[in-house]
């Protein structure tokens, strides 16, 4: 078995054990409330509902969202569609409870009309969620644009559908009708204990099994509409052992539900969470890379000039700015005698030692092959030259073995140091003004700092 396998299976593995933990942990919560709770309050029922609603409603606003910040992935609007739908049938279940909302229907509640909807409502995300996972299998298949189109037309005409169908049904209408629970003895018709129930439970099965095998469970977001299909079977399942709509079943199942939906929920926010970590790291990275030398990872020309003129902007007697230009003496020679990857580390070197013999707020860049730049913000021309001084001193204090063999033999900078007093001088003049200086070390013996005068 390759790697890949193993690491899918193990995948797998975790998945259901961590469901057993999770259903376990819940299963375990709902018995410990029963006990504490000998009768439940009628409203109970209702009042999970409005957190169901609102629960899917926030899903689908969300995967509205994703969809639309990357229109490729069109299985997003079919999983907005479900709970979309779902919120919507579930506005429906609402007016079987009048009494969440109205004190004196308190004794009013339509159960068939609760049952419809839920039916309704399973069909619907269960047919929406394998259709999903279908179109997540043929994501990078590239679909035209009425196809597209075509597609979410499609989508939401399935939905609208199923509003429309579980409302002709509940007894808002006279259209259509169907028996799903008796609302005076409260006991489950055949028609749903023996066929609806056990048909919707197969229909999560098939979803349970579609998504498992397409989306192989690669990431977190699978993982969560996989956890919340296998919640659904569950909750089936506990219908399909009580009998009754005021059995505790149905006030489990709801409670299980709710308690599942927010787990997505969470695991959705994590998933964005991640994301944002993720692109921020990255913009992070290509933002440095788009002001830093690749070679010593000093600044680059760009981001030197403009931090110079920014900092000129605030330049006055009492607030120097200095600029010292540098560049390696007889360079040329040691790539010419040990190469230009000898040569390179020899520029890292000395960028390095630039990195470390300034402060934090000081910007030390590379501003040609061999030439750096150095800007003192708050620095009069006096320390600019000390501070000059200590790099060059220290750079020629070190040979081969000291420097671990990055310098193949000691080497020395000629510097020209620059101070800007007031805002009026450009960062291009200090450059040049600094230059000039630097050109006056070379002509007058090299390994030597000369101040602009
Ligand atoms: P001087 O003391 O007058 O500055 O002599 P020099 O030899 O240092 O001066 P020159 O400007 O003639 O040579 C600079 C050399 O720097 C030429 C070029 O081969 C080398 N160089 C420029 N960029 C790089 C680089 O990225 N890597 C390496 N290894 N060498 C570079
Ligand atoms: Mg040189
Ligand atoms: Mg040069």
């Amino acid at each position: 078995m390759n790697t890949i396998e193993r690491y899918i299976k193990n995948r797998y593995i975790a998945f259901f054990f961590g469901c057993i933990i999770v259903i376990g942990i819940l299963q375990g919560s709902f018995l410990k409330l029963v006990e504490l709770v000998p009768s439940f309050s009628p409203l109970l029922f209702p009042t999970l509902t409005i957190f169901l609603l609102v629960f899917h409603l926030f899903i689908a606003c969300f995967m509205s969202m994703k969809y639309w910040c990357d229109r490729r992935r069109l299985y997003l609007v079919a999983i907005a569609s479900a709970f979309t739908g779902s919120m919507l049938l579930m506005t429906g279940t609402l007016s079987s409870f009048p009494a969440w909302l109205d004190l004196y229907q308190f004794d009013i509640v339509n159960y068939n009309d609760a049952m419809i909807f839920f039916t309704f409502r399973h069909l619907l995300m269960a047919v929406l969620i394998i259709f999903a996972a279908l179109l997540y299998m043929v994501r990078d298949y590239p679909l035209s644009r009425l196809t597209h189109i075509s597609i979410i037309i499609a989508i939401f005409i399935f939905t609208a559908c199923m509003v429309v169908l579980a409302w002709l049904f509940s007894g808002h209408s006279s259209v259509l009708t169907i028996d799903l629970v008796d609302n005076e003895t409260r006991q489950f018709m055949v028609l749903w204990s023996h066929l609806i129930n056990i048909l919707l439970i197969i229909l999560w099965l098939v979803a349970l099994v579609t998504l498992i095998a397409i989306t192989r469970l690669r990431n977190l977001f699978w993982v969560g509409g996989t956890f919340l299909s296998l919640c659904y079977i569950v909750t089936l399942g506990m219908l399909f052992f009580g009998g009754h709509a005021e059995d505790i079943a149905w006030y489990r199942a709801r409670l299980f539900e709710t308690a599942a939906t927010l787990l997505i929920i969470l695991v959705l926010l994590y998933d964005v969470f991640n994301l944002y970590r993720d692109s921020h790291l990255k913009y992070q990275q290509s933002y440095q890379n788009s002001i830093r030398d690749p070679l010593t990872r000093l600044y680059n020309r760009s981001y030197f000039y403009d931090a110079l003129n920014q900092s000129l902007a605030t330049a006055k007697a009492t607030r120097p700015v200095s600029v010292i230009v540098s560049d390696l003496d007889r360079f040329k020679r040691i790539n010419d005698c040990y190469g230009h990857l000898q040569g390179d580390k020899v520029l890292q070197f000395v960028a390095n030692l630039l990195m470390d013999s300034v402060r934090p707020q000081d910007i030390a860049a590379r501003i040609g092959g061999e030439e750096f730049v150095l800007m003192l913000a708050n620095t009069d021309s006096d320390a600019a030259r000390q501070v000059a001084e200590r790099i060059r001193l220290n750079l020629s204090s070190f040979d081969k073995s000291s420097s671990n063999g990055q310098l193949p033999e000691p080497i020395t900078i000629s510097m020209g140091v620059f101070t800007a007093t007031s805002s009026q001088i450009t960062a291009e003049e200090c450059v040049e003004s600094a230059d000039k200086a630097m050109y006056e070390a070379k002509e007058t013996g090299r390994n030597r700092v000369v101040v602009f005068q």
